[in-house]
């Protein structure tokens, strides 16, 4: 499914969201640590939602600032969009048919190193997806992802087998990253802000630009309806459960009161909300304009 883009500006900055399609996921007792399958299915029934399945979604964006093309996260890549018969995996198609070709991409930035987020860094035959393009890394995320150690320690299962992907992915790119440190500019007028939690490494941005501002989320909040209104409920998805919670908390609280747009990668296209606060916690306003 081709849905080209959607077009917005912070100052000088030109925001463009993209889409990488989505997956259907269980409404399950796997999805939540510490909440039940019927909890979250009355989470979503109170926004509407079906309560089967939830559609998890991405929105990667390019933002077009001092004359460099920046994309952030690169989405499941195009052997995913093969396996899933082109539900997700699908950032090149859209990104062509935006009018943005891939090879004039300058910098890819990286918020974290899970596979919805660096898959699309290689295409299908494991070539370079952004041939021309320097990838920047959380420093935080670099160095536990690539650590032996780590990789040694990790419980089997979901850890072990995202290191597999991690070393897989980037030993194609032969590791050639740029690491980035929190509270630097990764761009022009971009500043990247630690949000530890959902992995130790995970990070948003600011992007200011003529007395305008963004928050760019990643993934502080995954799917709205069931995060935000509870945002102490813990996903399996992760790394530090009651960090990404705390987190979620002190991002969103301060989103609330004054008021920033913010940007998600996993909210429904085109993912640019408000945040406000309800009850113990959080109701996402989509708005068509920062
Ligand atoms: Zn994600």
């Amino acid at each position: 499914m081709v849905d080209a883009s959607y077009r917005y500006k912070i100052g000088d900055i030109e925001v463009a969201v993209l889409t990488d399609g989505f997956r259907m996921v269980p409404v399950d007792d796997k999805y939540l640590r510490n909440a039940s399958a019927a909890d979250l299915a009355g989470a979503l029934a109170a926004a509407g939602l079906p309560t089967d399945k939830m559609k998890n979604t991405y929105a990667p964006i390019v933002l077009t600032t001092g004359g460099k093309r920046v994309l952030f996260d690169t989405g499941n890549g195009e052997a995913a969009a093969k396996q899933s018969n082109g539900e997700r995996g699908t950032l090149n198609q859209n990104l062509a048919a935006a009018g943005i070709d891939r090879k004039a991409i300058d910098v890819v930035v990286i918020s974290h190193f899970h596979a919805d987020h660096v898959n699309g860094l290689l295409l299908a035959d494991n070539s370079r997806a952004f041939p021309n393009a320097e990838i920047k890394v959380p420093e935080v995320e670099w160095k536990f992802w690539m650590d032996d150690g780590e990789m040694n320690r990790a419980s089997p299962g979901r850890m072990t087998e995202l290191f597999a992907n991690n070393r897989r992915v980037f030993d194609a790119l032969g590791r050639k990253v740029t690491v980035y440190a929190w509270d630097q500019e990764v761009a022009p007028g971009v500043t990247a802000l630690g949000t530890p939690g959902h992995c130790i490494g995970h990070t948003s941005y600011r992007v200011s630009s003529g007395g305008k501002q963004l928050y760019v989320q990643s993934d502080v909040c995954n799917n709205f309806a069931v995060f935000a209104p509870h945002p102490d409920w813990q996903g399996f998805f992760d790394q530090d459960p009651p960090a990404a919670a705390a987190t979620r908390r002190r991002v969103y609280d301060q989103l609330a009161a004054d008021k920033t747009p913010v940007q998600a990668y996993h909210f429904p296209f085109p993912a640019l909300s408000r945040i406000e606060k309800q009850g113990n916690g959080y109701r996402v306003v989509p708005i068509s304009a920062a």
